[in-house]
């Protein structure tokens, strides 16, 4: 009764009332798909290094960075001091800065399989210009995508049905992750007309266990596309700048033909890139694909300086450093508590699963309960951790879901 008067009396409820009568449903996204537990606040008033602060003036340390892109943790001075540089001269004109050909040539440079780069706002913008790419290179229609995988909320794949026609998916065929057998069915299916194979660099799908791709499936997704003369894109929209600099399939050996990019390559400014070969840059000089914010400075500007600053201080190690460390805590904490857990994902990017847990349960129990002592855990969708959490910072989390398990235990 505690929890539910100081949630009457909250400025995240009153906010939320407001929202209820001129938002739809008084919010979209997870906030509104009830991913989230009831005690979890709607609206943030701010954020500093790896703490957010919500509109009561409650501090967690956050583990989800804006859904991926706060890599240097909030308000990164470097950051902000590049952006602040560039908003002074200009953002959105009628072409762009200086600064597009800038980020070009670095990413040109530090991505093996980039020849050149194209920009856009969102994922989603870059996933869908990557298909017309792939679709104006070969001047076929079908595009191969894992039949779970999250490329971003337009009709071709958003996981909504309301409102999409079957037609905006007649040209989708699905397959599923790491499956040989389905990747061969779904290949045949799209013989003759196969434009490409969309697939993330690693299975990280909301609410299963992540699965790192075979070396097999791998190979079998670039042979496949070279025998039907098809495009292979490499979604790193959730994963670049997290798992290598270079491309999230450093270490499989793979290379795509397009890979997308988006969330952490501008420390939460607006912008995606799409990279990608030699061969296909006369596809993607051929399309028209823009919109009015595409040629923004300030992102651009931003997202040289997070590169910059993520390669001047090891930012993927720093990361994985911060990722073991709650891992292994986490670890110890369910083992202690008496919780049977599956641990699994990248160390940056982990997903905390209980296992025989129906309805995740457990996980919202455990969410909520961490949230209580100041640690922000999503319990559906993997977790991300930032430059910003160091040492000093996952131990305080860890003081919190200390807790939270003991909470749980006793329960
Ligand atoms: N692809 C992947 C793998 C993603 O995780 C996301 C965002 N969660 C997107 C595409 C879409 O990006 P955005 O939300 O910026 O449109």
């Amino acid at each position: 009764t505690n929890t539910s008067t100081t949630l009457r009396e909250s400025a995240d409820h009153r906010l939320r009332s407001r929202a209820a009568r001129v938002v739809p449903g008084g919010m979209y996204g997870h906030q509104r798909a009830g991913l989230f537990p009831a005690n979890f606040p709607q609206f943030l008033a701010g954020g500093n290094g790896a703490i957010i602060r919500d509109v009561d003036g409650r501090e967690f340390i956050d583990f989800l960075l804006g859904y991926g892109p706060m890599v240097l943790g909030y308000q990164h001075p470097a950051v902000e001091e590049a952006a602040a540089r560039q908003r002074a001269l200009a953002d959105c004109q009628n072409a762009p800065s200086e600064r597009m050909v800038e980020l070009a040539e670095l990413l040109v440079d530090m991505v093996d399989h980039a020849d050149w780069a194209y920009f856009a706002k969102n994922g989603t913008d870059a996933t869908t210009t990557a298909l017309t790419i792939a679709r104006a290179a070969t001047g076929r229609a079908k595009i191969l995508v894992e039949r779970h995988s999250y490329h971003g909320a337009a009709p071709w794949c958003t996981p909504g049905v309301a409102g999409i026609q079957a037609a905006d998916r007649e040209n989708i065929v699905y397959f599923d992750y790491n499956d040989l057998a389905s990747l061969r069915d779904a290949f045949a299916e799209a013989d003759g007309d196969l434009a490409g194979v969309i697939i993330t660099p690693f299975k990280h799908n909301d609410g299963v266990d992540q699965e790192l791709i075979t070396a097999e499936f791998a190979g079998a997704l670039r042979t496949g596309c070279d025998a039907a003369g098809a495009v292979l894109i490499l979604d790193d929209v959730r994963c670049g700048m997290r798992l290598h600099l270079g491309s999230s399939w450093r270490d499989v050996d793979v290379e795509p033909d397009l890979s997308v990019w988006g969330k952490a390559i501008s420390n939460g400014y607006a912008v995606s890139a799409i990279l990608g070969r030699e061969s296909l840059r006369d596809a993607a000089t051929s399309i028209f694909s823009t919109g009015t914010f595409w040629f923004a400075a300030v992102p651009m500007a931003a997202a040289l300086a997070t590169i910059a600053e993520l390669r001047r201080i090891d930012g993927v190690g720093l990361q994985r450093r911060a990722g073991d460390r709650f891992k292994a805590g986490l670890v110890d904490q369910a083992n202690a508590a008496g919780f049977e857990i599956a641990y699994t994902g990248p160390s940056q990017m982990p997903y905390l699963r209980f296992v025989d847990d129906v309805d995740h349960k457990l996980s919202f129990e455990f969410s909520e309960a961490a949230l209580e002592h100041g640690v922000y855990l999503h319990p559906r969708h993997n977790w991300f951790v930032s430059t910003a959490h160091t040492d000093e910072v996952i131990d305080r989390a860890l003081e919190g879901t200390g807790m939270a398990f003991n909470q749980l235990a006793s329960a």
